[in-house]
């Protein structure tokens, strides 16, 4: 259905154009419409294209803020979304568990894994790659250069206007990774650990010197059980530890039990698998980053 009256749409704006130039004989130049329209996962990976897109086309995604992106139930308006598009960026890494709905309802419009070339880091205890790549800036300039590389191909008129965004991001992202190893400069060795409800700070922690946990794995596979929330309790309990940390996408009464009978305080809310909404002060990728820094700072440098 969907197809045909896209073809139908396609015959008409065929038709315009035929109906167009032998009307107006001195319309020597054809005018495309400029830019691709774009549709991608998630809300970290949309801030990240927005800023190399720029005003050349148009970004949205499809997991809402809020909501993590392993598990989502895509919507009709989701699949007419990226049917409509030039290109679907994902991460990758097996983050879109929701992919397949996708794909077996939307053939041809092209998918690209912004993940491309980043070390896998597995989950603990399985085969399959943690998802999220992200969460150190270092893998982010990786996803900038493949979707640069990407635009450029897809839109080789647009080339200039993208590495000229892509470059100055790059520079924000570099001074970003600078700010960062400055910062936690202040954690003593012993506390350098993170510990968050979904263990989703692995590639952070191996490149900036952190031991990640989680109470569980991935939220894919969350069960929150007590034997998860014990053996996080004995951890902090044997490790002094000050501080744990609360994910804006997971419900947080697991890490609040955590806190209770641990005795430690729960220094703040951190962004994992969403930026922030308005107001939060994490509405961007680089400010998301940022803010996780600042509260690992807070928690962690003290006592
Ligand atoms: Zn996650």
């Amino acid at each position: 259905m969907l197809k045909g009256l896209k073809g139908l749409f396609m015959f008409f704006v065929i038709m315009t154009f035929v109906v167009g130039c032998s009307n107006d004989e001195d319309t020597s130049e054809v005018t495309t419409e400029d830019g691709l329209t774009i549709t991608t996962s998630f809300s970290v990976l949309a801030d990240m294209i927005e800023n190399v897109v720029g005003e050349r086309g148009s970004v949205e995604y499809i997991v809402p803020i809020g909501e993590e992106p392993h598990e989502y139930e895509p919507v009709p308006s989701n699949f007419a979304r990226v049917s409509d598009s030039d290109v679907f960026y994902i991460n990758g890494l097996g983050l879109e568990e929701w992919l397949e709905k996708i794909v077996s309802n939307v053939s041809d419009t092209p998918i690209v894994e912004l993940s491309e070339g980043v070390e896998e880091i597995p989950l603990v205890g399985e085969d399959e790659p943690d998802p999220h790549g992200w969460l150190s800036p270092k893998n982010g300039e990786m996803y900038v250069e493949n979707l640069l590389n990407d635009l450029i191909e897809r839109d080789p008129d647009g080339e200039e206007i993208y590495r000229e965004n892509a470059e100055a991001y790059l520079a924000d992202l570099s001074e970003l990774d600078s700010w960062i190893t400055e910062q936690i400069d202040s954690i003593p060795e012993e506390h350098k650990v993170i510990i968050v409800s979904e263990n989703a700070f692995k590639y952070f922690g191996k490149d900036y010197g952190f031991q990640t946990e989680g109470i569980w794995e991935i939220n894919s596979h969350e069960e929150g059980t007590s034997q998860q929330i014990n053996r996080i309790i004995d951890l902090v309990s044997d490790s002094g530890i000050p501080a744990v940390f609360v994910e804006s996408t997971v419900d947080q009464r697991y890490m609040e039990m955590v806190a209770e009978n641990s005795g430690v305080e729960i220094a703040g809310e951190v962004f994992t698998d969403a930026i922030g909404e308005e107001g939060s002060g994490a509405e961007t990728y680089i400010d998301m980053i940022r803010h996780n820094v600042e509260v690992f700072v807070d928690g962690l440098a003290s006592n």
